[in-house]
């Protein structure tokens, strides 16, 4: 059998490069045939010395390609993703890029690509009805990657046609679980990116000690699945063992366990629908001895119920709430603006730029310009 050709779009992050681990261990199953990063090239250009790609690409065009590069296809550019992608011809694409910088690859993808590995929950949360529009009219299966979502997923399986009561998302609680209110506030960088049981990106790292992250989740699930925002509901869970769980009608719960590595969800969505020999950490429930759980705390955590709200509202709410999050995380991340400000941002945003109708992929690039520009006057008015 021939190798599936695969491109990864935001080959050199957190999910990129643990699917070309993957690639890596199964050189017979998958060959990455694009890679594509936004800044970092001698990254890439490691990745491309081991990976060989036919196509890669750079949002930052480097001063030069090194010699033994320039049988590859080079692009340079915003639109370099885009682009190498469609030269690639793959027959995979992993949307590993973060933040709504990756709807664009996630949409063309969708054109060319014979399924599609989403790993970009923000492209769902700010593009979700479109895209999912899309990817049922074109007939290409949106695979998810977040492991909740991988989760549910390989939960519903066993659905058989029945009706699904409730989805339950698993949530670790951040680095800040145990934080009180006022300690949060002014939270630093570095305590923030010691996240207790995955290891991320920074942006989603950030988004997991607010909560937005779960926020975003539910959004994610709600296109995914095609579940309203009143059946999915978030449940802490510290150890990040259950992924996350499904609830039929009869009562029963069925979830899906594993230790937290994201080569699990990452390796089931390139596999699918077989599962890849892989020699994970077995769970030891002797050793684990007991599963904790607890009801988010709404006081220390609004974000999560931000996004629940912007998800009701509907039309650009989610495009304005992510937009705002994603201008207070970065200013956050660059030691400009204190932890606690970072909901500030996006419940400044939420209140002051309307709510629009979303019909089209550019009204979701006006509202996310709007909720930026709010994020922007918000940030100068009080650091
Ligand atoms: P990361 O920051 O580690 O990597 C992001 C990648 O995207 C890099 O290769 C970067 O070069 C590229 N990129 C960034 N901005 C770009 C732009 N404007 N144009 C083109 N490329 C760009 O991020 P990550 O943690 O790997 O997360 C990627 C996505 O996967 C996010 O949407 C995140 O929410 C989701 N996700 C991540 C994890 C995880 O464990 N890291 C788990 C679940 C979901
Ligand atoms: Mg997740």
């Amino acid at each position: 059998m021939e190798a599936r050709t695969i491109a990864i779009l935001g080959a050199t992050g957190s999910i990129g490069t643990q699917a070309l681990d993957i690639v890596r261990r199964y050189p017979g199953a998958f060959r990455a045939g694009c890679l594509t990063a936004h800044g970092s090239s001698d990254k890439l250009f490691d990745l491309c010395r081991e990976f060989r790609p036919d196509v890669a690409a750079l949002v930052n065009e480097p001063d030069e390609i090194p010699e033994d590069l320039r049988g590859i296809q080079w692009f340079f550019g915003p639109d370099s993703t885009v682009r190498a992608l469609l030269a690639s011809k793959c027959q995979d694409a992993l949307c590993a890029i973060v933040g709504i910088a990756g709807l664009d690859a996630v949409w063309h993808a969708l054109d060319v690509c014979e399924r599609v590995l989403l790993a970009n929950k923000e492209a769902l949360v700010t593009g979700g009805e479109l895209v999912t529009k899309k990817a049922v009219e074109k007939g290409v299966p949106l695979l998810p990657v977040d492991s909740e979502h991988s989760a549910i997923f390989q939960c519903l399986q066993a659905r058989q046609g029945n009706p699904v009561k409730r989805l339950l998302l698993t949530c670790s609680g951040g680095a800040l679980r145990a934080w009180t209110k006022e300690a949060m506030y002014r939270a630093t960088v570095r305590d923030v990116l010691a996240h207790p049981t995955w290891n991320m990106g920074g942006k989603i790292t950030v988004d997991c000690a607010t909560m937005v992250n779960k926020g975003l989740e539910v959004i994610e699930a709600r296109h995914l699945f095609d579940m309203p925002a009143e059946k999915i509901d978030v449940v802490i869970h510290p150890q990040s063992v259950i992924h996350s769980m499904v609830e039929f009608e009869d009562g029963a719960v069925l979830a899906q366990l594993g230790m937290p590595d994201m080569r699990g969800p990452i390796g089931y969505a390139m596999g699918y629908p077989n599962r890849l020999p892989y020699d994970a950490t077995p769970l030891d429930f002797a050793a684990l001895g007991h599963l904790d759980f607890a009801a988010p705390d709404p006081v220390r955590f609004p974000c999560l119920g931000m996004a629940v709200e912007a998800l009701k509202r509907g039309g650009s709410a989610p495009v304005i709430l992510n937009g705002a999050n994603e201008a207070a995380v970065g200013a956050f991340l660059r030691e400009q603006i204190p932890f606690g400000r970072i909901a500030e941002v996006i419940d400044a945003a939420l209140q002051c730029v309307p709510v629009t109708p979303i019909a089209s992929i550019a009204d979701v690039y006006t509202a996310d310009a709007a909720a930026r520009e709010a994020a922007k006057a918000e940030l100068g008015m009080r650091n």
